[in-house]
């Protein structure tokens, strides 16, 4: 039996999928413009978590794991700016070091993986259809979701209207009804990345991708919908609003689940506006491995904040080689129930890698480790290290494509990598690589 807690019932719930063949979980994925840090892997690896014990329980093929990609939005148009180029330059450049930073991670991709820009028709037609059945109006170039039509609105947080206008740090333009509605659409001035529309030439704000593309991959009405708990609000409650009013009151989600902050060490809510941030990128360019930074983001359970120390990744270093020395070269046998127990009520993974630690029998640790995403390397790669002449013959067959002007060929390549976790970087003198 799973048991999870569900943000909006506020309590613990044994969890049924509405179909054991078809389990659908969504996952609010990065805005990608920059590097990420280690608050943003959070959610990517709790939520491994959750699909592997899903696939544990449900079947390797009956889970369907969405994660989004936000690729259009105002941060990426402004570093596309600041560097003169096109803002898929940019999204390009930091969706490879994305997927490369999560899979030094050993965070598995998703199942569907949707980019913003691919879905602008599916936006076109949800914000149409919120048009046609008066939950949204046209003002000024803009379309606007209409906070007052759904008396249901913000049943996730619950919070009072008062705090809701304050949180959402909306501005009270003059074309808005009321001070609350979010944006669906708004103008692209001239030179700005947008899309011909039934309301101008313009381009989506950022809640209604989600909704738009939940509906696409996944359905109307999803199993679980996850995300960090800054996203509460005004993120999922305006995703669900969008969602229920165009389904004619069919709910988005029937679970909510939302991993707490982490911080640094004596410090607040690790965030780029308090410039306390470590990324991923530097963590590994430090020499811990990706495995070790996983452990340690594993250590407290998901709800809870965590505080990142250098302290908490040695002492996640110093278990992962006592249990790399039990585990040996062993196969995988069967799991413990134990750990499989702990997972299992509301993913406490800190009470089920303590469990890992009482098994002494390699090939249980193994299995158990595997629905954590640990200790499937060799231990003898864990406690040497190793080159690699087979990145090198990639990276010659990459710049031969290059010359040949083959550039999918290149790129294919080079995501490739990125997806072992090779991270390339062209230079004047050449190729070079390095392990994310
Ligand atoms: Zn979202």
């Amino acid at each position: 039996m799973i048991r999870f807690h569900d943000t909006m019932a506020r309590e613990k719930r044994v969890f049924e999928p509405a179909d054991p063949k078809r389990v659908t979980l969504y996952v609010c994925g990065p805005t990608v413009y920059n590097r990420a840090h280690i608050g943003n892997a959070r959610p990517a690896v709790v939520f491994d978590v959750l699909a592997s014990l899903l696939r544990h329980t449900y079947g390797e093929d009956e889970v369907v794991y969405a994660r989004n990609v936000t690729d259009v939005d105002d941060k990426i148009i402004e570093a596309a700016r600041d560097e003169g180029v096109e803002p898929s330059a940019i999204t390009r450049r930091y969706e490879d070091f994305y997927l490369a930073d999560m899979g030094a991670l050993g965070v598995r991709p998703p199942d569907v993986a949707p980019k913003a820009t691919e879905h602008v028709g599916e936006m076109f037609a949800m914000i149409a259809s919120l048009v046609e059945l008066g939950h949204a109006y046209e003002a000024d170039g803009h379309v606007l979701f209409d906070v007052v039509s759904d008396p249901a609105y913000g049943a996730l947080g619950r919070r009072d209207r008062e705090a809701m206008i304050a949180g959402a740090r909306v501005e009270v333009a003059s074309y808005k009804k009321d001070p609350a509605d979010f944006v669906l659409w708004k103008p692209s001035p001239e030179g700005v990345i947008g899309w011909d529309s039934p309301w101008g030439r313009g381009r989506p704000g950022w809640h209604i991708e989600c909704s738009a593309m939940i509906e696409r991959h996944l359905g109307t009405t999803i199993d679980i919908h996850g995300g960090g708990l800054d996203l509460i609000f005004p993120h999922h409650e305006n995703e669900i609003a969008q969602s229920r009013c165009a389904h004619a009151g069919a709910p988005l989600a029937r679970y909510w689940l939302h991993n707490g902050f982490l911080s640094m060490a004596g410090s607040e809510k690790m965030s780029k506006s308090l410039g306390n941030v470590v990324t991923v990128g530097e963590l590994l360019e430090q020499g811990h491995s990706g495995e070790t930074l996983r452990f340690a983001l594993l250590s407290a359970h998901y709800r809870q904040p965590l505080e990142w120390s250098a302290q908490l990744v040695s002492q996640a270093k110093a278990t992962l080689d006592r249990l790399y020395r039990t585990v040996g070269g062993a196969e995988a046998g069967e799991a413990d129930a134990g750990v499989l127990d702990a997972l299992s009520d509301d993913l406490n993974t800190p009470l089920a890698l303590s469990r890992l630690s009482a098994i002494h029998d390699p090939g249980t640790l193994k299995a158990s480790a595997a629905l954590l995403g640990l200790l499937q390397g060799s231990s003898d790669v864990w406690f040497q290290g190793k080159g690699d002449d087979r990145i090198e013959e990639r990276i010659m067959a990459r710049a031969q494509a290059k010359q040949e002007r083959n550039f999918a060929e290149a790129d294919r390549i080079r995501a490739d990598l990125a997806l072992e976790g090779i991270l390339l970087e062209d230079t004047p003198t050449g190729t070079t690589w390095r392990r994310a």
